[in-house]
Parts: structure tokens; sequence; C-alpha cells
């Protein structure tokens, strides 16, 4: 046990009134993670709160958990969720690392006088928390928590510890984070982990079904007309890019998490390699990055749209217009075809 862990062990060996938060608009990772460990923490005696900061997709509901979820940008729970946090005595924050993720919630947390522990995979962290369990090796933060909870109990079985709805929300975390077992993050350990999550008896097809054949046919539909209109590519770059304005989402009445994951089908056109999507939503522009092999999505996200994540994972926002982000788009492309035309 290393000596964070220890650290941790000690402080939880007496109840403690804990928050867990996630980055803003959650996917199944952030959820995912955080509903695992809460339920964990909750069977040891602590009183644990979750907190998102904004609404999440829909097909994530079915999360074991999820209605006790407080949303801090909801009419009437601000003001509840930010007491919590004033008097907590711990406070984790789960798949972020930089307290701009949080949001709105990102000045309570920073001033709130509990002490921090992160867990999270992602690149490049803010040194905001007391402890931090933080491993870009990791594919995802649901993976951690799986490992965190391991470690701490030791010899105890697998099947002692985790219950059917703790593995469902841990494996619904490792299954979206890996593309479902296909991206370049998928190492044996997470196969292992898996593996042993599955000892509970869980049905992982019906969780695979539950978030992914589990849209509303107006989704589909919107599907439809997004890769057969709006998406555009440029072979010289290898880059596929999709633009959806305001009037389009309102016209197709599609909400936050509907538009999550149509940035991957840039990916699958033959040869490209760097996919990006520009979503523009309540006056800001908001985009998605995703790349395959050695070209860094991250590096194009944190220089020059003020975002982050992963190599080949990442996003970032703009308070520019949608055409003079998308012309920004375009005008450092060649700044960046090098890399690449280079890649495997
Ligand atoms: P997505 O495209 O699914 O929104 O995000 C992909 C990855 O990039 C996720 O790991 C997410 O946490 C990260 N990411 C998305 N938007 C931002 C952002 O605005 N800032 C930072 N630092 N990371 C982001
Ligand atoms: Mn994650």
């Amino acid at each position: 046990m290393n000596q964070t862990i220890e650290e941790l062990v000690a402080f939880l060996s007496t109840p403690q009134k804990i928050i867990i938060t996630m980055h803003r608009d959650p996917d199944a990772d952030a959820l995912g993670s955080s509903l695992g460990w809460a339920s964990y923490l909750s069977k040891k005696g602590h009183t644990v709160t979750v907190i998102s900061p904004t609404d999440y997709a829909a097909n994530l509901c079915w999360l074991p958990g999820m209605s006790e979820v407080m949303v801090y940008e909801k009419a009437g729970e601000s003001g509840k969720a930010k007491r919590k946090i004033e008097e907590a005595t711990l406070i984790c924050c789960l798949d972020f690392s930089a307290l701009s993720r949080l949001k709105d919630l990102g000045k309570v947390v920073q001033n709130a006088k509990a002490p921090k522990l992160m867990i999270d995979h992602h690149l490049e962290p803010e040194h905001f928390a007391k402890w931090m369990i933080w491993d870009t090796g990791a594919a995802a933060t649901a993976q951690l928590v799986y490992a965190l909870i391991k470690e701490i109990e030791g010899d105890v079985p697998t099947t002692d510890i985790f219950d059917i709805p703790m593995a469902e929300c841990l494996y619904a975390g490792i299954m979206t984070d890996t593309g479902s077992f296909r991206h370049g993050n998928v190492t044996p350990a997470v196969h292992l982990a898996v593996a042993d999550l599955m000892l509970t008896g869980f049905d992982s097809s019906r969780v695979h079904r539950l978030i992914y054949d589990n849209s509303p046919l107006s989704r589909l539909q919107f599907l439809g007309y997004v890769l057969s209109q709006k998406l555009i590519v440029l072979p010289e770059y290898r880059t596929a890019y999709m633009v959806l304005t305001e009037a389009e989402l309102i016209r197709f009445n599609s909400s936050a998490g509907e538009t999550e994951g149509i940035v991957n089908y840039g990916l699958q056109v033959e040869n490209v390699v760097m996919s990006a999507l520009f979503i523009e939503r309540k006056g800001e522009i908001k985009i998605s990055f995703r790349s395959v092999g050695a070209f860094s999505v991250r590096d194009v996200s944190s220089t020059y749209f003020s975002g982050g994540g992963h190599k080949n994972a990442s996003g970032g926002r703009t308070e520019l217009s949608i055409n003079d982000t998308v012309d920004l788009f375009l005008s450092i492309l060649p700044k960046y075809k090098e890399e690449l035309l280079k890649v495997d």
C-alpha cells in the first residue's frame, strides 16, 4: 500500500461526510466511477452525496444510484448542494483534474475547507487535492476505483466486496472509456478488472444494450442527417469534421447527451486519423476531438481550444462564433499535416 492509500484508509476509519463530484456533462465513466465509489463508501458507514455539476444524458439514467444524484445547475438544488459541500469532511473529485471542468461548481469546491481526493486518468492534473490517485495509464476512472477498493480490501474475495449494482457502474465506465474494449488504452489490467467484476454475476451485455442500444428514434434520425449532410472529409489532412449549429440542434430537438459519440464516426472513414465535432449550444462552441495512434488531439485542444483530455480523445471550447472556430481549426491543419500523414 502506498502512502496516499495508507493515509486515506486511516482517514476513512471513522465515519465521514463525503461529497463525490465529477466533470460537467458527465459521461458513463464520470458517473459510473462516482456511483461505484459512493456505494462502497456508504457500505463502510460514511454519509455520501453525489453531485453532478450539470445535467447528464438520458441513456445513463438507469445507472444504479442515479436517482440520488444531485444536479448543481438544476433549479432549487444549488443552495442545498453548496451547504452539503461546506459541511463535508471529504470531497472526492472523480474523472477530472482541472477545477474549471466543474463549471460554476468549481469555485464552491475550491473554497470548501474539506480535504480533497482526486481519482483521475487525465493528463497534466492541477494540484488542488490533498490525495491524488492519478494514473494516465488507466483506461478509465472506474478502473482506478476498482483497483483502489481492491487494494483497500486486501484479501477479501471480490464477491464479498462488490455487488451487482457496483459492478454495473464500474463496468459501464470501463466499457465506454475503452470504446467497448477497442481503443489503444486497453491493457491486460483492464480485462483482468472486468473479469474480476464479472464474478459478481452482472449481465455485461445488458449494460452495453442500456447504454448503446437505447436511443430515441429521433437520435438515430439526427445521426443519419449528420452523417449524410454534415460530415466533411479532408483527405489531404487525413481529417474529418462535422459542424452542428444551434438551429440544427433545435430542429432535431437534440439534447446535450444525444450528440455524445457522434465524433467517433469520423474515424470510421478510411485513412482518417483525426475527427472533430463542433457544436454550437447556448452561445458557446463545444468541440470534441478523437484521433488514432500517435497523433495527439490533446495537443490540438489544449494549444488552440482551451481544452485538454487524453491523447486520442480530447475536448475544448471557444467563445468565438461557430464560423470563426471552424476557420481557426482549418487554419492550424497545415501545422499538423506532417504529423497527421505519419500516423500508421
Ligand atoms: P468529449 O469529447 O467526450 O466531451 O471529451 C473527450 C475527453 O476530453 C474527455 O476525457 C474529457 O474529459 C476531455 N475534455 C472534454 N472537454 C474538455 C474541456 O473543455 N477541457 C478539458 N481539460 N478536457 C476536456
Ligand atoms: Mn474517464
